[in-house]
């Protein structure tokens, strides 16, 4: 399943000119993408112009459009905290279990260590951890 894994970001180059400084680019991109008869074309809504038209040159290609169960901060509820989650870090060399604490707008606070006293989890000390390093995970055995 696919992760966002885009290296380099396509912008409509009127857009970045005329982007407020206090709206990041993701917010203030107007973009369309679809298929062509050539390929895949990305379109600037606000401006009306091509961003990029990329030609395939009748190659085959494959679309994976899967969708990868992400971690999202605004569905988060009260129900969720306590639950488990795994921490992944990007490289995926370093894996951590723990239950979730409290959350802010950009971080999920999460008790990795306690101890092994799972059931007062709540008393220890949540680490701010970027949500999109986390997924839900079942109870962990060792800890049921
Ligand atoms: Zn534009």
């Amino acid at each position: 399943m696919s992760q966002l894994a885009i290296k380099m970001y396509m912008h409509c180059t009127k857009c970045i000119r005329e982007r407020p400084s206090d709206i990041a680019p993701r917010d203030w991109a107007r973009l369309n993408v679809g298929w062509t008869e050539q390929g895949l074309q990305i379109w600037c809504v606000r401006h009306n112009i091509n961003v990029a038209h990329i030609d395939l040159q009748g190659n085959k290609v494959t679309v994976d459009s899967s969708i990868a169960p992400h971690f999202c901060i605004p569905e988060l509820g009260e129900n969720d905290i306590g639950r488990w989650v795994e921490y992944r870090s990007k490289g995926g060399d370093k894996v951590e279990q723990g239950r979730i604490k409290s959350w802010n707008d950009e971080r999920v606070f999460v008790v990795y260590q306690c101890g092994g006293d799972w059931d007062n989890f709540a008393k220890y000390t949540g680490v701010a951890t970027d949500p999109a390093d986390l997924r839900f995970i079942d109870t962990p055995k060792a800890a049921a």
